[in-house]
């Protein structure tokens, strides 16, 4: 049995660096269609998709600190960067001729509608793309501690982190050639190794919640949809 099976609802987290492509900053348009139509292709599949976006191409909070903007404050502006993503992403998943509904943890309700658990359920029952923007709605908080908490809440079978490389590897791989990649590990091991794929909250709440993170490389054309179906090369943080 292919693994999309085994998957009836993913959460999907993309950093802001997943959609600048080539660039250093903001939006590659190209980039941007490409991943809409791998989301696509995935939903296609069957499996429900939620997404929970960055804002890293924009802003982050801890850049605050040398503009002399207090970090709660800073937060409150790398969150408003992931709800410009959270459209932009909407819209093209829209252009490839799928329904998406923005959700954000921050209420903007003339932009998209506020996050609820129950509002995500009911579009992801109707097939529909869920991009969820705001990360945790909290300052001090990442978008991938948001894509597991709203994992955890919305009852996602697995978490998708979408990353620059294939996996986890024992070092940063484009440093140390001898770098080795990992099959599988712990959320223990992820902790204790200080696995720097993402950040010790958002690995600490998958283990509470026994959720597995698969990482893989969202570099090239359909990556998502074969991670989904076992096709590509990934690694799994498992209980
Ligand atoms: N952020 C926040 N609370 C959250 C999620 C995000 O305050 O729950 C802010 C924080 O300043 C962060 C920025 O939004 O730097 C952008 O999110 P993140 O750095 O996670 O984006 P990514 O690196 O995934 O692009």
């Amino acid at each position: 049995a292919s693994q999309a099976g085994m998957y009836k609802r993913v959460m999907v987290k993309l950093s802001g660096e997943a959609l600048t492509g080539p660039d250093d900053h903001g939006l590659h348009a190209p980039t941007l269609s490409r991943i809409a139509a791998d989301l696509v292709d995935a939903a296609k599949l069957g499996t429900e998709i939620a997404v929970a976006v960055g804002g890293g191409n924009f802003f982050r909070g801890m850049q605050g600190a040398d503009k002399g903007i207090e970090r709660a404050r800073a937060d409150s502006i790398g969150m408003l960067a992931t709800v410009m993503n959270a459209l932009a992403i909407e819209a093209a998943v829209e252009a490839e001729g799928h329904a998406a509904r923005a959700l954000s943890a921050i209420p903007m309700p003339s932009l998209c509608q506020p996050y609820s658990r129950q509002a995500a359920l009911h579009h992801l029952a109707k097939g529909r793309i869920c991009i969820l923007a705001g990360g945790t709605g909290n300052p001090f908080f990442t978008t991938d501690t948001g894509a597991v908490l709203r994992g955890a809440e919305l009852s996602a079978d697995v978490v998708m982190k979408a990353t620059q490389v294939d996996g986890v590897y024992t070092a940063d791989p484009k440093r140390d050639p001898q770098a080795q990649w990992l099959a599988r590990l712990t959320h223990d091991e992820a902790i204790e190794r200080r696995i720097a794929v993402m950040d010790t909250a958002a690995f600490a709440l998958a283990r509470e919640n026994s959720i597995p993170i698969m990482v893989f490389s969202i570099g090239e054309t359909g990556a998502i949809t074969r991670a989904l179906t076992g096709q590509g090369r990934y690694t799994l943080v498992t209980p």
